[in-house]
């Protein structure tokens, strides 16, 4: 039986998705990036399963989720970008993780941490091209060029590469991003630098502009099997959705036309009904904006939530004719729509929000049950 809360994370779409994906884009280096917990997937088994679906490099967000990769024996090249001013490069480079450089100050910092440990920092050196987030600005490239070519020549880092990311805001945008980086390319080699990886593309521009593919992409959203896109499908674009979120019936209650249901009565039955309760709320991440628009899937049929999320159930509608739904019977709330299910991206259009904040925000209460690793 399926338990109680549970997303199930299909590994074989995982180790697909990373396939398929490496066949579309067909750059020599494919990056699975597994910030997060991997979107809510679980880090350790989606990186294993990317690599496996033939990704040779991991993608995090800060040092800590590296070292935990490493700490469970994964030994691919991972990168880390996001740093605390106060960030324990020692043991990044210690433990091989490649450092993302975004100013002349960490830059120092990693060299700092590399001349202690007598080790050769790898480091990728960011540049802002027009996200206004972190990167190393056009007005400091110089400076910093020059420090990491003298850094090199000291044997203290390597700059094995350069990389941005993009704010796919317009294709317009997206192109003076592209012009950007690549003068920001033309400035690293001139300083004397020589990059061997050179990334700007995540899953939206690894897909539709190849123009920004260079040597490596960076693939998260689409890794997961969901579409960054709003006019195409997961199966539009031959991906499928590795995360399915399920609950049980917790119980099945009949009430009388005008019934308030769940707090504040935002809802109340306007016929004789048949309720379901299911053990699903916002501490789990269930996003309370989707009240009254959101839809769940039992016995291959689709009925609505109706009235207010609560922090650890909400209540869906099964109508005036019983259709024989029992306790324990299983709920999908989202999962792969050609099942007939909801999607992630059908819950995102019900809360206003987007496909990777519905994943990612699956909260530490839901067991994650990975299957077909
Ligand atoms: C999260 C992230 C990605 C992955 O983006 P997707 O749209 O999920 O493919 C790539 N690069 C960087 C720098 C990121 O922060």
């Amino acid at each position: 039986m399926t338990g109680f809360r549970e997303a199930v994370i299909d590994l074989a779409a995982i180790r697909g998705n990373m396939a398929h994906l490496r066949t579309v884009i067909g750059t020599p280096h494919t990056m699975a990036v597994v910030k997060a917990n991997a979107y809510g997937h679980g880090a350790i088994p989606v990186a294993l399963a990317a690599l496996a679906g033939g990704a040779d490099w991991l993608g995090v967000a800060d040092i800590d989720e590296a070292l935990a990769l490493r700490d469970a024996g994964i030994d691919a090249p991972i990168l880390a970008w996001l740093h605390d001013p106060d960030a324990d490069f020692s043991a990044a480079i210690d433990d091989d993780v490649t450092l993302g450089v975004s100013s002349a100050r960490q830059l120092q910092q990693v060299a700092d941490a590399a001349a202690e440990l007598g080790r050769t920092a790898s480091v990728h050196l960011k540049l802002e091209t027009g996200l206004s987030r972190n990167g190393v600005h056009e007005g400091d490239w110089a400076a910093v060029f020059a420090l990491a070519a003298a850094l090199e020549r000291v044997g203290l880092l390597r700059v094995d590469g350069v990389m941005s990311h993009l704010a796919n805001a317009s294709d317009d945008d997206d192109q003076q991003a592209l012009a950007c980086f690549e003068r920001g390319l033309r400035a690293a080699r001139t300083a004397g630098l020589a990059p061997a990886l050179v990334h700007l593309a995540s899953s939206a521009a690894a897909l539709r502009l190849p123009s920004a593919r260079f040597t490596m992409v960076r693939l998260g959203i689409t890794l997961y099997g969901l579409s960054p896109f709003a006019d195409a499908t997961s199966a539009d674009l031959g991906l499928v959705p590795a995360m399915t979120l399920r609950g049980r019936v917790a119980l099945v209650r009949r009430v009388n036309a005008g019934a308030g249901v769940s707090y504040d009565y935002l809802w109340r039955a306007p016929q004789d009904s048949t309720l379901v309760l299911v053990p699903l709320g916002y501490a789990d991440g269930i996003p309370r904006q989707a009240a009254g628009t959101a839809l769940v899937h039992i016995r291959s049929e689709n009925y609505p939530v109706v009235g207010r999320v609560a922090m650890d159930q909400f209540v869906v509608n099964l109508g005036n004719e019983d259709p024989g739904v029992a306790v324990g019977d299983e709920v999908i709330v989202f999962g792969d729509p050609t099942t007939g299910a909801p999607s992630a991206t059908d819950w995102a259009n019900a809360a206003g929000t987007i496909n990777y904040e519905i994943v990612t925000r699956i909260g530490h209460r839901v067991n994650r049950r990975h299957i077909n690793g």
